[in-house]
């Protein structure tokens, strides 16, 4: 039986898409490093997709846990032609307030319907969400600090957490 509300269930469903088209940008932008051998943005850019794909998962398990229906969403097609490594690293931290801001709602969607049962999931989200802006603002110091060159490539490593 569903005791998640179903106002709680779509918003989680829409967040899903959100978290996949998130994967899906930074898909793109990976390819968009590969093609220019830049091995290790591209590794960086990759394995941020596959914690987006991580995060979609972890809200699919939620609202299945508590007995809603998982609704797969159509992904849009996103933005794959860039002009220049900061014009992505600044879009990322752009996309991650963006996402911020809509696990916020969220959380304040929750807390208008009650739904207790759902706030240590979303509070999880919120400290994610800090890491994810603080991981793109790294970013956009480092590569300010190589003059937008090409040798930034060699300063990055992603460690996994
Ligand atoms: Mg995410």
């Amino acid at each position: 039986m569903a005791n998640i509300s179903e106002k709680l269930n779509e918003a989680f469903n829409i967040q899903i898409r959100e978290e996949l088209e998130s994967g899906y940008i930074y898909l793109g932008m990976a390819a968009w490093f590969e093609e220019r051998s830049l091995g290790n943005l591209a590794t960086w850019f990759d394995k941020q997709a596959a914690e987006e794909f991580a995060h979609a998962m972890k809200l699919k398990s939620h609202i299945l846990e508590r007995g809603g229906s998982v609704h797969y969403q159509a992904l849009a097609e996103q933005k794959q032609d860039w002009n220049s490594i900061m014009e992505i690293v600044e879009a990322t931290l752009e996309h991650e307030q963006h996402i911020t801001k809509k696990i916020i709602e969220l959380y304040e969607l929750a807390q208008d319907l009650k739904e207790y049962s759902s706030y240590p999931l979303l509070l999880w989200f919120i400290e994610e969400q800090v890491e994810e802006e603080d991981n793109a603002s790294s970013l956009i110091d480092k590569l300010k600090g190589y003059k937008n060159d090409f040798n930034f490539d060699h300063h990055i490593e992603r460690v996994e957490e």
